[in-house]
């Protein structure tokens, strides 16, 4: 399968196929270089929540915004729950939680808009970054889905809001971004019975077993497989191949790093012309 993302500068990749295709769309996903942050959190985390000094996010952010040429006063940021919660975004929101964690929107993994000069943006360790993206009817939007949003089906509700905006599921475009691998993702049967009931009658099985009550999740998979039942079209579904624990070099991971780490961040917004 071919790699959607593409490193564009130390701090960040984009999503090739879409942002070649339309010049104003940013899309894409940073890594964990280029920033300011020291310990643990070097360099370049964007995570507010995690105990490292405000002063470094926000320096690390205005990094970001000026790469992109994406303003601050534009962002949106979420307090992320792992549940299932989709927040549609208007342009009297923009800035909420681009600077601070107090003003983002409580309670929420997921964001989508119409609106131009608007960035999408959530943070991740680990849990699986989903872009979404209807060309025809200029819709954006953003999830994230460790393994409890995954099975809650965040992907799906995406697809259903986004059908009563009038957009068919045939018309949305998905990329899965860089997060754990199966290799690095072990899970119990707590989990894989949770995965089992959703997939009750689907062949595909996104797992293996392992030992007695261990199991290696593809959540990548498992979230493309929750797309397609949702009518997406599997073409349109393009899942990045970059693990973050895997590649130590580029990305934070929460397993891997044992829970003291940075965090990485999706975004995608348009930029007026
Ligand atoms: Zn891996």
């Amino acid at each position: 399968m071919r790699e959607p993302f593409t490193l564009i500068k130390d701090r960040y990749l984009l999503i090739d196929s879409w942002t070649k295709k339309d010049s104003n769309l940013v899309a894409g996903f940073t890594t964990k270089n280029g920033g300011v942050s020291q310990k643990e959190y070097q360099t370049l985390n964007i995570g507010f929540h995690v105990d490292d000094r405000l002063v470094d996010v926000q320096a690390n952010r205005r990094l970001l915004a000026e790469d992109l040429s994406f303003s601050l006063n534009c962002w949106v940021g979420a307090e992320q729950t792992h549940e299932t919660y989709i927040q549609r975004i208007g342009r009297s929101d923009a800035g909420r939680g681009a600077i601070e964690y107090e003003s983002s929107f409580k309670r929420t993994d997921g964001f989508y808009t119409s609106e131009k000069n608007i960035l999408l943006t959530l943070c991740y360790a680990d849990c699986v970054p989903l872009l979404f993206y209807a060309p025809k009817q200029g819709f954006i939007g953003a999830t994230h889905a460790g393994w409890k949003g995954t099975v809650g089906e965040i992907a799906g509700k995406m697809i259903k809001a986004w059908q009563g905006e009038g957009i068919s599921a045939n018309e949305i475009f998905v990329v899965i971004g860089p997060s754990i691998c199966s290799n690095c993702y072990m899970v119990d049967d707590k989990v894989i019975h949770r995965v089992q009931k959703l997939l009750e009658e689907y062949d595909e099985k996104p797992y293996n077993l392992i030992s007695e009550g261990q199991y290696q999740l593809d959540l990548k998979h498992l979230n493309a497989i929750i797309l397609e039942k949702s009518g997406v079209p599997k073409h349109q579904i393009d899942i990045s191949t970059y693990c973050t624990s895997c590649h130590d070099d580029l990305f934070y991971s929460h397993r891997r790093d044992k829970g003291r780490t940075g965090r990485l961040m999706s975004f995608i917004g348009w930029k007026e012309e």
